[in-house]
């Protein structure tokens, strides 16, 4: 991951003069857990041979970053339970050209994980943690052990990731009242903590949207309350601005790809775990790479060259309503978030 990309490789630049250099790659559509946010209760999962396999994620992984990409984000579903990922991990950690490989967990397996995905060239994580309390946490994921995420937590610190990120999804009658609760975890840990607004993805039988939607403008004013938050100069691409706390290493991240539109500055695509490279989280804009790496296996050219091209299509903008109905069907765990 040390050697510089090649400057002679094409940099991916859309129709609008958007470089794409971050991609976020899901590796797999199952999970240990099932948040009301994300997925049904009862979810039905890809059959394997619809999945891409560790080889095809890695020859996508390969491509991107051979076309310039200097950042790859795993994530799923929940990566750590597809099997053999670490030596998928592995292989991507070891690609040249390569300057950050971040995974996004529930958490659930990192006690037995985060040291390994250290070595394996992780540089930072991103951990799901929508409550504090046992119970609530158990209801916000159906089947999520809080203890046993915490555990994960604690041993992902000391390993030496540049930065260990919380993220948690606040929803009106659920978890807003923790919102002081888990800023004051990371705080006691040094870890950053990021509020993520809901997004309209896929169809919820458990709860309606409209209710339960928090606007990150009033998760800040709750935070508002209790602590000065001073705006930081970092400027991300994507939908997150972050603030700092006077005296604290924690960074409070809002991310609300809803209320604030960040497409102008879109650096990302993703690619679902059936191979689908989708340019724009809020859109269906979307190029089959299965197809390519199955009927030309060993044609490394055609999948770049395809991936390059598919950079016409990305949208100027998302759009996650139309007339104020949301119209993505899809799931969170199948877009990879
Ligand atoms: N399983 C891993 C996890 O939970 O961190 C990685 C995949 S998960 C889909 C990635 C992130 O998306 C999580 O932080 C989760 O809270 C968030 N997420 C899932 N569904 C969402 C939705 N409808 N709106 C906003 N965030 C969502
Ligand atoms: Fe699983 Fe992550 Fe979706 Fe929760 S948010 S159900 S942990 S994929």
């Amino acid at each position: 991951m040390n050697a510089p990309a090649n400057s002679a490789t094409p940099a991916l630049v859309d129709r609008y003069g958007r470089s794409v250099d971050y991609v976020r790659l899901s590796v797999t559509d199952r999970c240990d857990f099932r948040c009301v946010y994300c997925m049904a209760e009862e979810m039905t999962f890809l059959p394997r041979s619809q999945v891409l396999s560790l080889e095809e994620l890695f020859q996508v992984a390969q491509a991107f970053v051979q076309l310039g990409v200097k950042k790859i984000r795993l994530t799923g579903g929940e990566p750590l339970v597809r099997s053999n990922v670490l030596s998928l991990i592995e292989r991507i950690g070891a690609l040249a050209g390569l300057e950050e490989l971040l995974l996004t967990t529930n958490g659930s397996q990192l006690e037995k994980f985060a040291p390994a995905l250290r070595k394996a060239g992780v540089t930072r994580l991103n951990i799901s943690l929508d409550s504090l309390d046992p119970e609530r946490f158990r209801a916000m994921t159906r089947t999520g052990d809080l203890a046993q995420v915490q555990r994960g937590i604690e041993a992902a610190l000391g390993q030496g990731f540049k930065a260990i990120r919380l993220n948690a999804v606040i929803l009106k009658g659920r978890n807003e009242h923790e919102i002081l609760d888990l800023l004051h975890y990371a705080l006691r840990l040094g870890v950053n903590i990021a509020y993520i607004e809901e997004m309209p993805l896929g169809a919820m039988s458990d709860h309606d949207r409209a209710l339960t939607t928090c606007s990150n403008d009033d998760v800040r004013k709750v935070i508002e309350t209790r602590h000065a938050l001073t705006p930081m100069a970092l400027k991300t691409a994507g939908p997150s601005r972050y603030y700092s706390i006077a005296g604290s290493p924690t960074r409070v991240g809002f991310i609300s790809p809803v209320s604030h539109n960040f497409c102008a500055t879109c650096n990302r695509v993703r690619v679902t775990v059936e191979g689908r490279l989708l340019l724009c989280l809020g859109n269906e804009h979307s190029v089959d790479l299965r197809q390519v790496l199955r009927e030309h296996p060993e044609d490394e050219a055609r999948l770049k060259d395809t991936i390059a091209k598919a950079m016409d299509l990305k949208p100027e903008r998302h759009h996650f309503y139309t007339n104020d109905a949301p119209q993505l069907v899809r799931f969170m765990n199948m877009t990879g978030g």
